[in-house]
């Protein structure tokens, strides 16, 4: 599947959207120190660019979790491009979420909300409720699975967005996604316009998730399932 094409189409379609959402970023960008990227090129290829390439992997209408949304990517973008679906980011810090909401009601986004709350607390809430997870620069996938895969409902998808490493790092969650209910699906390769590789990792929940993940105390980062 090429996922560049309806990458640069989003792009164009959304240009304006999103230099206001450039704009606004780069502006909180020097009070709260949101993001590393500073110039307009790589905020729109490595932020908004990287952020579609999910974007045609959305089923009609999903109810999409964006773990570690950060300043709202991939959130934000997906939002943009796929008013058919909803979305919830969460994210640990307080100052992205408050970011992220008001970015999303500069850019009248209705079908987003952010929450600020770990991962791990949204399981209690909202187990096995979402269609589709998504997470980008979070975690390693072994410690990422057990943050989605439990907010996923039973044939949902987790979509990871990944360097070139993927397919090692997959080798290294294969434990993981047989005790979390996951099975991987596929790898999709794509290159950003800077030239970089990059790759979304798919993985299938296909069972259910035991109610013993996540697992409290930051046991996931601290002793990844492997
Ligand atoms: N997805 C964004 C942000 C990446 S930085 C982007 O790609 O630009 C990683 C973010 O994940 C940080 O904002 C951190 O607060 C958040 N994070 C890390 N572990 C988390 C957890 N368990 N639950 C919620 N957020 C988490």
């Amino acid at each position: 599947m090429n996922l560049e094409a309806p990458a640069r189409e989003a792009l164009a379609r959304f240009e304006d959207k999103l230099d206001v959402l450039r704009r606004f970023l780069l502006t909180e960008n020097e009070k709260y120190n949101l993001t590393a990227l500073t110039e307009a090129e790589e905020v729109s290829a490595k932020h908004f660019f990287d952020s579609f390439a999910a974007s045609p992997l959305l089923p009609c209408g999903a109810s999409v979790c964006d773990v570690g949304c950060g300043a709202g990517f991939p959130l934000l973008p997906l939002a943009l491009a796929r008013g058919d679906c909803t979305f919830l980011g969460v994210d640990a810090t307080e100052k992205k979420v408050n970011f992220v909401r008001a970015a999303s009601s500069l850019l009248a986004l209705e079908n987003c909300r952010a929450e600020h709350l770990r991962a791990e607390e949204l399981c209690s809430s909202r187990r096995e409720s979402f269609d589709v997870v998504t997470a980008r620069a979070v975690a390693e996938l072994s410690v990422l699975c057990e943050y989605c895969l439990p907010l996923l409902k039973e044939g949902g998808l987790m979509i990871a967005y990944k360097g070139p490493g993927a397919k090692t790092e997959l080798d290294g969650a294969k434990k993981a996604l047989s005790l979390l209910g996951g099975s991987a699906e596929n790898v999709i390769g794509y290159s950003l316009p800077t030239g970089e590789e990059r790759a979304l990792v798919l993985i299938r929940k296909t069972g259910q998730t035991p109610l013993k993940y996540p697992r409290g105390g930051n046991k996931p980062r601290l002793k990844p399932l492997k």
